[in-house]
């Protein structure tokens, strides 16, 4: 995705709103150009359009953890249902996937870590796990990285608004 053309940067990090009209370089965070006093509220919501999208984006996290808490939870009730680690897992890609809607970046991160370290003890255990799911494995692994980039892409954008 490329950047909108009022959307330029003044250096590392600083995003600026740039004049429709006589092209000079407002704060982020002004809603008419200190030049010539033009309304910046088109260049603001056209920003506020990419935010909300990278957002939307980032929340794809919900559903790779959602994913994993109900294939965990049959797997347990399958495996052994009375096993508590079991349902400790369960409920922890659960709670989760519920916080990965008010904090995207984290609960994905943190997702894509249990779940990594997971299936990497799970290997060791069983080497043969390797192979079992892996495209379960490979979809949930690859929308998890897919929110934290776009994660990260959205606190980005809200800090050069200077709106984090
Ligand atoms: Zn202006």
């Amino acid at each position: 995705m490329g950047a909108p053309r009022h959307h330029a940067l003044r250096g590392p990090e600083v995003a600026v709103l740039v004049c429709p009209k006589c092209r000079t370089q407002n704060a982020a965070t002004a809603s008419f150009c200190e030049s010539c006093g033009a309304s910046l509220a088109a260049e603001r919501e056209a920003d506020d359009k990419i935010e909300a999208m990278l957002l939307a984006q980032a929340r794809k996290g919900v559903w790779a953890l959602g994913v994993v808490a109900v294939v965990q939870m049959i797997a347990t009730l399958v495996i052994d249902a009375g096993n508590p680690i079991l349902w400790t897992i369960t409920g922890l890609f659960a709670v989760l996937a519920v916080w990965a809607l008010r904090a995207p970046l984290i609960a994905s991160g943190l997702g894509l870590g249990i779940f990594a370290v997971l299936h990497i003890l799970e290997a060791f255990v069983d080497p043969s796990s390797i192979y079992k799911g892996i495209l379960l494995k490979v979809v949930v692994i690859s929308l998890l990285v897919g929110a934290i980039k776009n994660g990260l892409a959205h606190r980005n954008f809200r800090r050069e608004r200077g709106q984090a």
